[in-house]
């Protein structure tokens, strides 16, 4: 049996290693640590979840302590891309806990926070640095960070940077990085597209793999029932009432969407938090928080907020939306049935997405069990509570103008600077509705004639 004193890491990685009460290490770990430690490039296929944080950040602090030399000025030695901040802060903080009997320094930068700081971590120079890729651009154009001195060069979760719309952050990066370092590369699905975008950042890689492509975990038992859009939430409401639940998860494909979820949760006194790109850090970072600690046990995310955050003990995923790419739907799932526990997850299916989960089904081969709708479930849905208010100040930077302001300059983590994230989770709503489903100021400009839209002159009549 493979240990961790097997793979001849530094003692104190080692140390450690014991203190986190690590004992064996995980398939991804077993099988990408050794040849890491020789120095090769690597594709993995791996979501999070299977240890593959430790499995590529062990063998890096092992080469950084190994080979110590001074770091510049506004520079890193290693450098880690994450889609989300929230990745990003989990990866920094894995690496502080495997590195925290060295003397490495690791660093973050994500939108969303001040930049003012960020810029003074990096002027003495850090061994680690984990960053989405916007708000390092925008660090390297302000002169606060330069690339040439990365050894070590990380694009984890690939797969998620491109739905994102980073693909063009990603080259213009490449470009800035030294020819000789050694490359890793992760990605949960290896779509042709992304084996191809691996090519062009890896030399002769090592792969390695731990999730079959698209399919789904064995341990997870899938439901799906059919029900009408407008009688989700009740059907939501009964789920929670009378299952046994640990800790849920529920999927909605937009922000406003998710926020609806929470005010009718709320509506009828079930606590909930929301977390989707338009909350505030600190609004995420409490929310999640609360979430591990077990204090709510009800997240209502979407996916590109959800994607990567590693909670344990999440025991149902609830796709109250069906997501339209079938990957979408085995990452979700995915945060369910983690380290051999088993997972339920269940979803509702309204007319217009039985297309979607079709596909789903054939894509991850495997046939959702059908789950009826509940007895009496017309009741149910008459009965259905009434939504909280809105909160006044939800902090959500969809409300606040001068906060979108400032974020827009400063350059934001989750979309950043690429603004062509997936539909329902791209910047501040521009609809009827705020992120939070409350009413925006009416429009201004009234249409003056039914069939010809509001700005008079601006739409021609044709016949
Ligand atoms: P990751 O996929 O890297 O986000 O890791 C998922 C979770 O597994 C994290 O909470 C890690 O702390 C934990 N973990 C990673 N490697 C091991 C290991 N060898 N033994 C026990 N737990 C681990």
């Amino acid at each position: 049996m493979t240990t961790f004193n097997d793979f001849g890491l530094h003692a104190d990685i080692n140390r450690a290693l014991a203190a986190k009460d690590y004992t064996q290490p995980t398939p991804i770990q077993m099988q990408a640590i050794p040849p890491l430690m020789k120095g090769r490039d690597l594709c993995g296929i791996a979501q999070t979840g299977t240890g593959k944080t430790a499995g590529f950040s062990l063998p890096s602090i092992h080469h950084l302590i190994t080979y110590p030399h001074k770091t510049n000025p506004r520079s890193c030695r290693m450098l880690v891309l994450a889609p989300t901040r929230e990745l990003a802060a989990q990866i920094a903080q894995s690496c502080r806990d495997y590195g925290r009997f060295t003397k490495l320094r690791v660093s973050t930068v994500f939108g969303g926070v001040p930049v003012g700081k960020q810029i003074r971590d990096l002027a003495q120079g850090v061994e680690i640095l984990v960053a989405t890729p916007g708000r390092l651009l925008d660090l390297i154009d302000q002169r606060a960070l330069r690339l040439d001195d990365v050894e070590i060069f990380v694009l984890d979760e690939a797969d998620q940077m491109m739905d994102m719309g980073f693909i063009h952050s990603l080259r213009r990066i490449a470009k800035l990085l030294p020819s000789r370092r050694q490359n890793l590369f992760f990605s949960a699905t290896m779509p042709k597209e992304i084996a191809h975008l691996a090519e062009q950042f890896l030399e002769d890689p090592v792969t390695v793999s731990v999730t079959p492509q698209a399919t789904t975990a064995e341990k997870i038992r899938q439901f799906s029932t059919f029900v009408e859009q407008k009688e989700k939430q009740a059907l939501l409401h009964h789920v929670i009432k009378t299952s046994d639940i640990d800790r849920a998860l529920i999927f909605t494909r937009t922000k406003h969407g998710a926020d609806r979820v929470v005010r009718h949760l709320k509506g009828a006194g079930i606590e909930a938090f929301a977390i989707h790109g338009n909350k505030s850090q600190a609004q995420r970072t409490t929310a999640l928080q609360a979430f591990r600690s077990g204090q709510v046990r009800l997240l209502v995310a979407t996916d590109i907020a959800a994607r990567g955050i590693d909670v344990s003990g999440v025991s149902h995923v609830i796709n109250f939306e069906i997501p339209n790419v079938p990957e979408q739907y085995v990452h979700r799932i995915g945060r369910t049935a983690r380290a051999g526990a088993e997972g339920i997850a269940i979803s509702f299916v309204a007319p217009d997405e039985r297309t979607y989960m079709r596909d789903i089904e054939r894509v991850t081969r495997t046939k959702s069990e059908p789950m009826a709708l509940p007895e009496g479930f017309n009741e149910l849905v008459r009965n259905l509570p009434k939504p909280a208010a809105p909160p006044r100040d939800t902090g959500s930077k969809g409300r606040n103008p001068q906060r979108q302001r400032d974020e827009a300059l400063a350059g934001r983590g989750e979309g950043g600077r690429g603004g062509n994230q997936p539909r329902g989770d791209r910047g501040p709503r521009r609809d009827g509705a705020a992120a939070d489903g409350q009413p925006q100021r009416k429009r201004r400009f009234r249409p003056r004639n039914k069939s010809v839209g509001a700005h008079k002159g601006a739409v021609k009549r044709v016949g």
